[in-house]
């Protein structure tokens, strides 16, 4: 069986990032492992919290969280979940997460998964962003670029693609399954048909 690695998914984030044309090919698969390793970075501290699912973690942290049948889609992304602050609150995406459970146990992918459910990977990808909104984050998950330049005075943005693969990295290391949230990825671009969207599969991605 072939690995869901997760370079792939992560150059494919900063390509869509509205920087991207910012930042040099050659540059990003730094970029995305720095982020990344941040994530992970961010999980053996956050597990060094005592915290044991990332849904106590959320509730101890005061982010409520509840389930929405909504359609998911929006725009390029197809949600499992959002968080939003404040109030922070995460949003479950329920027809998502159903349809995502049903393919893993029809595709057998499942296993590969290690016993982790859906929702637990998809609320840690949560907990993440809800520690990047409260707590000081390290360069690699809000890294910077010049969008403009004009002698000494310059202009710099977020790539905020950078936030997504640390959330990933995070999730993944939580987890400790290191292909799940790639894994969870494909398999949602997969089911979009099932999912009823309408939109094009093409370049779809899960946020
Ligand atoms: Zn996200």
């Amino acid at each position: 069986m072939s690995e869901y690695g997760w370079m792939g998914p992560a150059l494919g984030r900063i390509e869509q990032d509205p920087l991207a044309r910012r930042i040099a090919l050659g540059a990003r698969p730094a970029l995305a492992c720095a982020a990344r390793q941040a994530g992970a970075t961010i999980a053996a501290w956050a597990r060094g919290r005592g915290w044991v699912t990332a849904e106590a973690a959320l509730r101890s942290e005061g982010v409520a969280i509840r389930e929405s049948a909504e359609e998911a889609a929006a725009g390029p992304f197809v949600h499992h979940a959002l968080y939003t602050a404040p109030p922070p609150r995460v949003t479950l995406f329920t027809r998502t997460l159903g349809a995502l459970d049903r393919h893993l146990d029809a595709s057998g992918l499942r296993v590969r998964l290690h016993g982790v459910t859906v929702r637990e990977i998809v609320l840690a990808h949560e907990l993440f962003h809800h520690l990047a909104a409260t707590m000081p984050m390290p360069a690699a998950v809000r890294p910077e670029v010049d969008i403009m330049q004009i002698g000494r005075w310059r202009r710099r943005a977020v790539v905020r693609a950078a936030e997504e693969i640390a959330a990933a990295g995070f999730a993944a290391a939580w987890c400790d399954v290191d292909e799940a949230p790639a894994l969870l990825d494909a398999a949602t671009l997969e089911i979009q048909a099932v999912l009823g969207s309408t939109a094009s599969r093409t370049g779809r991605r899960t946020e």
